[in-house]
């Protein structure tokens, strides 16, 4: 039993399924309409810590397999990622990035700054160079969760509407007072996972997200900034940072914000105004393009920034897939054959230790 269909259930389920387990998913919503469906669909290979390149370059690897094979179904696009180093100490974290890419044999070129101006002419002026990774892609993760969830249903798995309540010795109980057997209960449902298992070391990160009109050809990869990895990690606090994409209808997604301790989902006029001018200090076309719409979404944030994979310490029969960030649309492919693997008995493709829910010890202690 899989709780939760965002692009980790439904990838779990899709993994699950061809292990040949027997699947139920639960879903109280539309299928991808959390975080996934709030989500930028950058897929990027990131490098802040041994594991957290292993699980992305892994996942990213998986990506081009599943929707490089059908790139309009997914609306796949294989843009690649340009990181913009705006001043020297920018330039010296871009260098150190391509060092540790290219020791994991991640295509990446330095930029200097008449290279980024050749690649993105829309830039200010005065930026110092970049790192562009070739091989970094975009999806949209709704329609990726659907057709994740589509092939579980094919390779066996079911589908159910329903509120999970709390989970049970048996299986799980539903808001409308039915119970679900089940022998393994796999939770998956982002960042509402603290309601069902509040021992979680979990926190809700919310971001905002503009989509503009088509603007076709006005940037050609997703831009994110390098002053980017200084405000996404920082553990308290609001901050925006520089980070656009190309759609391939020709709209731009722009983003992102994070703010911790933010209760609800409402648009907030001032960190969005922050954002957006922030946006356009590094796009000045950006002042003068047409906003269709925005919208905010939760990132699910572990304390330590890694996901947790893998049976939950002192829950019986309670596995975990939760915490995945600001990075679960790349992840979700590796971290469901991590579980797969896990689930299976058999050792996966990358160790999977750093994601283990018992690296909290708080995990490790009765819950009632
Ligand atoms: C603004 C923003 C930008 C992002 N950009 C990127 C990006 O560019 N690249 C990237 O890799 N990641 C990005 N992320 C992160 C990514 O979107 C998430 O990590 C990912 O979507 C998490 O997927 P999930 O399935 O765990 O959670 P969700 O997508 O939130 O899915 C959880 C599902 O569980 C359901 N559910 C919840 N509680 C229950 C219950 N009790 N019973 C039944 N169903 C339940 C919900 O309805 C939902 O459908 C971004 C996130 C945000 C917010």
């Amino acid at each position: 039993m899989i709780v939760g269909a965002g692009i980790i259930g439904a990838a779990c389920a899709d993994a699950l399924a061809a292990e040949g387990l027997a699947v139920t998913v639960v879903e109280r919503e539309a299928i991808g309409s959390g975080a996934t469906a709030a989500g930028m669909g950058h897929l990027v290979v990131m490098d802040d810590n041994p594991a957290e390149l292993a699980l992305t370059s892994y996942s990213l690897a998986l990506w081009r397999q599943l929707a490089g094979a059908d790139p309009a179904a997914h609306e796949y696009s294989g843009c690649g990622t340009l990181w913009i180093a705006a001043d020297d100490e920018e330039m010296a974290a871009a260098r150190t990035k391509q060092t540790i890419l290219r020791a994991h044999g991640i295509p990446c070129e330095m930029l200097d700054a008449a290279a980024l101006y050749a690649h993105e002419r829309q830039l200010r002026p005065g930026l110092r160079g970049g790192l562009r990774v070739s091989g970094d892609a975009i999806v949209y993760p709704p329609k990726s969760a659907a057709l994740l969830l589509a092939r579980a249903q094919r390779r066996g798995a079911q589908v159910r509407e329903g509120q999970v309540q709390a989970i049970t010795s048996h299986g799980v109980l539903l808001a409308d007072g039915s119970e679900l057997h089940a022998d393994r209960v796999l939770v998956a449902n982002g960042s509402a996972s603290v309601q069902l298992l509040p021992e979680l070391p979990i926190w809700p990160k919310k971001g905002h997200i503009v989509i503009t009109d088509r603007y076709p050809g006005l940037i050609r990869h997703q831009l994110v900034e390098l002053g980017y990895i200084k405000s996404a990690h920082a553990a308290s606090g609001d901050s925006v940072a520089f980070n656009l994409q190309p759609r391939p209808t020709g709209q731009l997604l722009i983003g992102s914000s994070r703010q911790f301790d933010a209760a609800d989902k409402a648009v907030e006029p001032a960190i969005l105004g922050r954002m957006l001018a922030h946006a356009a200090s590094f796009v000045p076309a950006l002042a003068g393009l047409n906003a269709l719409r925005c919208w905010t979404g939760m990132r699910a944030a572990s304390s330590d920034g890694l996901p947790l994979l893998g049976p939950h310490p002192s829950r019986p029969n309670v596995w975990l897939a939760t915490g995945h960030e600001g990075l679960g649309i790349t992840t979700s492919l590796a971290s469901a054959q991590l579980l797969a693997a896990q689930m299976a008995g058999r050792p996966a493709q990358i160790p999977v230790t750093p994601y283990l829910p018992a690296r909290f010890r708080q995990l490790g202690m009765q819950h009632a």
